[in-house]
């Protein structure tokens, strides 16, 4: 086993937990990967980060609705990599419907997903990042964690749930070298939402370029994405020595569209 730390970063397949991942990995971490998506692709992304950044990377494929594979991920990390110093509890999936009409199912993927998981990885890390006296979570929330929109109760529930999670364990740890915060990310261009602009475009009879100022980037004030690099970047800082004060906290980089 290397002296790196390792990092874990829960749905790091796609969009912004990809770009975390890749970002630790310019940092030094050795990286495990963990999300949905073909086989092919995600050995390219994992080879990809070992021959960029010359660390280590493993793949475990959990889905973040089943504990007993969470456990097995975790277990799995600490075995063939080493312990996980950086937790970052990133998977989500969305549904937007009325309260009145949401599926069952949904709610309960969403909840378990976007929030429980979250509680499974911390509850499995915590004691070796205490016991190691270092330690970073940095779970991936939403501005729908600190304000809502219609149609997204579950969505909003969880987000919010995690800002609550994320501060009792930061007053847990605090003492302990292991800071837990939280990151409030507004609109950030991941497949999932590029793929919805030409729809929508279709839809409403508009430009591309008027969904995304218009309808997109309609709560966002700055009226442009926030980019998986730049959330990537504060993951990184996070894990500094200067972020060590940091705890608690709840981080929007959301173009100003909390500040309203
Ligand atoms: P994405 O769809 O591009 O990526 C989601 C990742 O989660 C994928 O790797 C997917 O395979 C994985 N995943 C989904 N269900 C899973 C399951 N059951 N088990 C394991 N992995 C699973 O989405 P994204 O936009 O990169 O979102 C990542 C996180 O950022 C989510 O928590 C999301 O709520 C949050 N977020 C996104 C935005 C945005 O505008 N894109 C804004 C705020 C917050």
């Amino acid at each position: 086993m290397s002296d790196r730390k390792n990092a874990l970063v829960t749905g790091s397949t796609s969009g912004i937990g990809l770009a975390i991942a890749r970002a630790l990995a310019g940092a030094g971490y050795n990286i495990v990967l963990n999300g949905f998506g073909p086989e092919d692709e995600i050995e390219a992304m994992r080879s990809g980060i070992e021959s960029d950044h010359g660390v280590k990377a493993i793949y475990h494929g959990a889905d973040m609705t089943k504990p007993a594979e969470i456990e097995d991920m975790m277990a799995t990390a600490a075995r063939d990599l080493g312990p996980v110093d950086v937790l970052v509890n990133n998977a989500g999936i969305q549904h937007v419907a009325p309260v009145e009409e949401f599926p069952l199912e949904k709610w309960d993927g969403i909840i378990a997903i976007n929030l429980s998981s979250t509680f499974h990885t911390t509850r499995a890390a915590m004691a070796g990042m205490k016991q190691r006296g270092w330690g970073r979570v940095i779970n991936i929330s939403s501005a729908h964690g600190l304000v809502a929109s219609p149609y997204k109760s579950a969505y909003v529930a969880a987000k919010h749930g995690i800002l609550g999670f994320t501060k009792a364990v930061a007053l847990e740890s605090a003492q302990h070298g292991v800071t837990v915060n939280a990151i409030c990310p507004g609109y950030v261009l991941t497949p999932l939402v590029e793929k919805q602009i030409p729809d929508t475009a279709k839809a409403r009879g508009i430009s591309e370029d008027s969904v995304i100022s218009d309808v997109i980037l309609a709560n966002q004030p700055t009226k442009d994405f926030v980019s998986v690099e730049q959330i990537g970047a504060l993951a990184v800082f996070l894990c500094s020595d200067a972020a060590s004060q940091i705890t608690g906290a709840a981080l929007p980089v959301d173009g100003g569209w909390t500040a309203q």
